[in-house]
This record gives C-alpha cells, sequence and structure tokens, in this order.
C-alpha cells in the first residue's frame, strides 16, 4: 500500500521535498488486530504542528516513518474479538492506503447512520471542537453575540450555526473570499460576514458588531484577535481554538497590542483542546446528529480524490482551499 512520510521538518511553509510518497508493505493482522482498507483521510491545520520537532500535546511525525492522522476505512481482516470483515472503523492511521493496528486504536462507525466521511469531520473531531470550545470553554449563553473567524471551515462554520440554534442574538463570521461571505449568510443563518482579506478586520469587525460581541471563538489569532479584543463586551469571553496564521510563522508572532480590554471588560481568554472533551461526544452526537437529520444545520465538504494528493489536501487547508472540512477519499 502506498503512503505519506515525512523526511524533514519544514522550515516555513512546507515544501513538497519534506515529504515523500511510497510504497510500503501492508502486514497480516496479529492477535487482537484488524488491516483496514481506508476510504477517507482527514488532512487537519494541526497537523503541521506535528511535522515541527517542538514538544506539543502530540508527538511530532517521525522522520522517515508514515504520518497520522484521522481516517475512516473497511475492516479486510479481523482478529479481534467484536469487530468483522466489512465492518467500518474511525481510527488514526491516516495518510495511507491500508493500516494494520490493535482493535483497541478503532472504534466502530455505523454507514448508514451518517456518510463515512461525517466521522471525520461534522461528527467527528471538528465538530466535537466546535461545540465543546463554543459551549463549554466560551460558556456560549443565549442571547450572546458571537464572532467566529474562519467561518467557512469545518470548525467554524459549525461553531456559527450552533451559536445561531442555540439562541445567539447575533453571529458574525469571517472568510477569505467572497464566495464564503456569501455561503455564510445565505446557507448558514450568519448575520454578518466579511472577508477579511478586502479591507481591516477591526474595521469590518466594527461594522458587523455595532453593539460588541460576548463571544470570540478564534481560529485564526493575529488581527482577528485584536480586533475582537476590541470589539469585546463586559464579561465577554475568547476561545481560543486555532491559530491558523501564525502556523508557517519562522519567528514568534507579535501578541495583541490591547489585551488591557480584558480589564475594563472583566473578560476572559482561554485556549481549549478537543481531546479533553470526549465526554461531551454522546451528548455532541445526538444534538448534532438532530440537527443535521433535520435540515436544521448544514455543512460541506471539499473531497480531494486520491492518496496520492493528501500532500496537496493539506496544503490547501493552509491556504483556504476548502470550504467545510477537507477531506481525502481513497
Ligand atoms: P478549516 O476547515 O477552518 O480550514 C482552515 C481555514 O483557515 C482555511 O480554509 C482558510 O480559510 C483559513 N485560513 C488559512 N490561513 C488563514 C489566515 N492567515 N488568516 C485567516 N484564515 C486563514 O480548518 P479546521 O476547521 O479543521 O480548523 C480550524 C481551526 O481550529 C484551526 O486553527 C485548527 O488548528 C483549530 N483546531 C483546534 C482544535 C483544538 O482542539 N483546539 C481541534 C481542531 C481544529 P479562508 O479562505 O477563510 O482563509
Amino acid at each position: 500500500g502506498r503512503e505519506w512520510q515525512l523526511l524533514s521538518r519544514p522550515v516555513g511553509w512546507p515544501k513538497p521535498e519534506d515529504f515523500a510518497f511510497v510504497e510500503a508493505e501492508v502486514g497480516r493482522p496479529g492477535e487482537g488486530q484488524v488491516l483496514v482498507r481506508n476510504r477517507y483521510l482527514s488532512v487537519d491545520p494541526y497537523m503541521r504542528g506535528r511535522m515541527s520537532a517542538a514538544k506539543s500535546y502530540v508527538a511530532p511525525f517521525e522522520l522517515g516513518k508514515a504520518m497520522q492522522g484521522g481516517a475512516v476505512g473497511e475492516v479486510l481482516a479481523s482478529d479481534a474479538e467484536g469487530i468483522a470483515v466489512g465492518d467500518h472503523v474511525l481510527h488514526f492511521f491516516g495518510w495511507r492506503e491500508y493500516a494494520v493496528t490493535d482493535a483497541k486504536h478503532v472504534v466502530k462507525v455505523d454507514p448508514e447512520a451518517a456518510p463515512l466521511s461525517a466521522y471525520l469531520g461534522v461528527l467527528g473531531m471538528t465538530g466535537l471542537t466546535a461545540y465543546a470550545g463554543l459551549l463549554r470553554t466560551a460558556s456560549f449563553k443565549e442571547g450572546d453575540a458571537v464572532f467566529v473567524s474562519g467561518a467557512a471551515g469545518a470548525v467554524g462554520s459549525q461553531v456559527g450555526q450552533i451559536a445561531k440554534l442555540k439562541g445567539a442574538s447575533r453571529v458574525i463570521g469571517s472568510a477569505g473570499t467572497d464566495e464564503k461571505v456569501k455561503l455564510l449568510t445565505e446557507e448558514y443563518g450568519f448575520d454578518a460576514a466579511f472577508n477579511y482579506k478586502s479591507a481591516p478586520v477591526a474595521e469590518q469587525l466594527r461594522a458587523a458588531a455595532p453593539d460588541g460581541i460576548d463571544v470570540y471563538f478564534d481560529n485564526v489569532g493575529g488581527d482577528h484577535l485584536e480586533a475582537a479584543l476590541g470589539r469585546l463586551n463586559r464579561d465577554g469571553r475568547i476561545a481560543v481554538c486555532g491559530m491558523i496564521s501564525v502556523y508557517n510563522n519562522t519567528e514568534p508572532a507579535p501578541g495583541p497590542r490591547n489585551l488591557s480590554r480584558l480589564i475594563q471588560t472583566r473578560g476572559r481568554i482561554e485556549g481549549f483542546l478537543v481531546g479533553d472533551h470526549y465526554d461531551l461526544q454522546p451528548q455532541f452526537v445526538e444534538e448534532v446528529g438532530a440537527w443535521i437529520r433535520e435540515g436544521r444545520l448544514k455543512y460541506r465538504e471539499t473531497v480531494v480524490e486520491g492518496v496520492e494528493n493528501t500532500l496537496d489536501a493539506f496544503l490547501g487547508v493552509l491556504q483556504g482551499a476548502n470550504t467545510g472540512k477537507m477531506i481525502v477519499k481513497l
């Protein structure tokens, strides 16, 4: 089977030479193991962090070994109790065609209940990120005005819609193309949206949020964070989910110049990791699953075909080539 390996740790933007796409031998499952043929791979911004050697919440990718990531596949062979040939499983051995792994590292998913790719996005890791970050970290409550950046992406599009469905007074989103901005207001029900590339964020946010914001869900960092601090209302909350604008920086980015706004506003800024919130998973799947079935929560996916295009798909996410969850279909 073919797989992607990291050859060298990228400095700045990852280059094709930092990677190898190679043929590797597919093992046979031993006792308690399964052989999975991957059908959908997830590519996510956090993978940029794993390409660096710096210590973080997940270990760096090992050089010369297959990279990892969320994946959904079909079981081709099983020597594990409770998992049969033909079952579909979610696991963490993406960036490759086939994976042999201990059954304890896979979770069965139901292809009848939702399209397989949904388990990587709207009903999976990015969906739970939106749900937990908004409802728990940002302590969202009815009547809040919410601003979310990266709003046409996997996490952001769900944050805005969940806020709306739970009674936000106003939901504002930013994204990097006019087409995405249109999608936010016309399909996802955002009250206001703007293209952060067409004018300064602070200026556009002031116009979109005349009464300020109570919650900022940050996917981007940089000038978005500073602008959000500038519009924060009393007792406002900022959930720091991601800072994609700095992931390829070679020098630390300057911090927001107006952090003192937290004093006047008695505001709170807090980072979170989805991995700490899997206790919310059953509640999340029930609530969001129902909204999807009822057509009240919409989602898009950008699907790239072919395992050989996984790197392009990943680079595309960093450049905004995706609308909604970026998925690789094998
Ligand atoms: P998205 O689907 O949102 O894809 C990333 C998007 O970021 C792109 O489509 C692009 O859209 C936008 N973008 C890229 N560069 C910039 C920039 N310089 N300024 C503003 N926007 C930019 O990805 P996800 O939904 O998977 O992830 C969103 C964020 O959430 C990321 O920061 C990620 O790291 C974080 N995350 C954090 C988790 C956690 O546990 N804390 C878990 C999962 C994700 P555009 O065209 O609008 O520029």
